[in-house]
């Protein structure tokens, strides 16, 4: 798959708690798309010192597609490091100004990120010219309000971020807290249908061709949320609670009702939709991820599985 892409770009696959990493190369100035989470700091660093990566030679610019943490993990090192020029979404500018932390789903989500300074803003629908190649930065609201995309129309690639993956999508806020992001996630899955790109590579996981079938899937994912939103709520905190496993690779079970009670995300979602005692969500929520193979329990610790 690596091989369908243009020479002067490189991907490095992550993980879910690190967004993958695009380098795109050009004698006019080495440009990265999203830097990781923030405890991958010194992977991110050594990957990008690599020969696939930049070597020693310098980064001139860094751009998120969207400015959760684990794509903006890595900027502030980055920026020490290279001083590079950052590049964030126009919608994301305010927020990362301000280091909003509860809309950039830092402290809300329990995540956390080093704050970094905006040097440039990327506006929808513009052009850009990086490792020689036009990107066409678009709109893709969703999952993020503010996010973008980048599709080069000559080759039909697409840098997706969490807007679409080769199976789904980064997780959309239910209707009662936010109205226009379902509605904003299907038009953006017919905007990218509209591209049709040839190749995608997304914020996580490898770059995928079968790109009719992956809009297929979200699609029909999109519709059991419309009509289901507490399925919504619980494939959120789901999500969340194994991107915090994955941070602290292990949590106590006797200690997760507490946790849950604690960050601001469990507590609201709860309160919104379930209403659960602290117990009985920290034993809905373990035993839907253990159902899906995505935890196990060992000792009295929740670990990944
Ligand atoms: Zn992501």
């Amino acid at each position: 798959m690596h091989d369908a892409l243009p020479p002067q770009l490189h991907v490095f696959v992550r993980d879910w708690l690190s967004a993958n990493h695009i380098v795109l190369k050009s004698a006019d100035g080495h440009v990265l798309i999203d830097s990781g989470y923030g405890r991958h700091v010194p992977l991110t660093l050594a990957l990008l010192a690599t020969a696939r990566g930049l070597g020693d030679e310098p980064l001139a610019k860094l751009v998120n597609t969207h400015c959760h943490s684990d794509h903006i993990g890595g900027n502030a090192a980055l920026a020490r490091k290279y001083r590079c020029r950052i590049a964030v979404p126009e919608g994301e500018a305010p927020l990362i100004e301000r280091w909003d932390t509860r809309l950039l789903l830092l402290d809300y989500c329990d995540q956390t990120a080093e704050r970094f300074g905006v040097d440039e803003v990327v506006y929808a629908g513009t052009t850009h010219v990086w490792g020689d190649l036009e990107w066409q930065a678009l709109a893709a609201p969703g999952h993020d309000m503010g996010a973008l995309v980048f599709f080069n129309p000559e080759h039909r690639i697409l840098i997706s971020g969490d807007a679409l993956w080769q199976n789904g999508f980064g997780v959309v806020l239910p209707p009662q807290m936010d109205a226009a992001a379902l509605p904003a996630t299907r038009a953006t899955l017919e905007m990218l249908a509209s591209l049709d790109a040839r190749i995608v590579i997304p914020g996580h996981g490898e770059p995928f061709c079968d790109v009719e079938a992956a809009l297929e899937r979200s699609l029909r994912r999109l519709d059991a949320f419309e009509a289901d939103h507490l399925r919504i709520a619980r494939h959120i905190m789901k999500a969340i609670l194994t991107f915090s496993l994955l941070n602290y690779q292990r949590m106590s079970l006797a200690d997760l009702p507490a946790y849950l009670a604690r960050v601001d995300l469990f507590r609201e979602f709860n309160a919104a939709f379930f209403r659960l005692a602290p117990d009985d969500l920290a034993r809905m929520l373990v035993g839907e991820l253990e159902k899906a193979g995505a935890v196990s329990r060992s000792d009295g610790w929740l670990v990944p599985a």
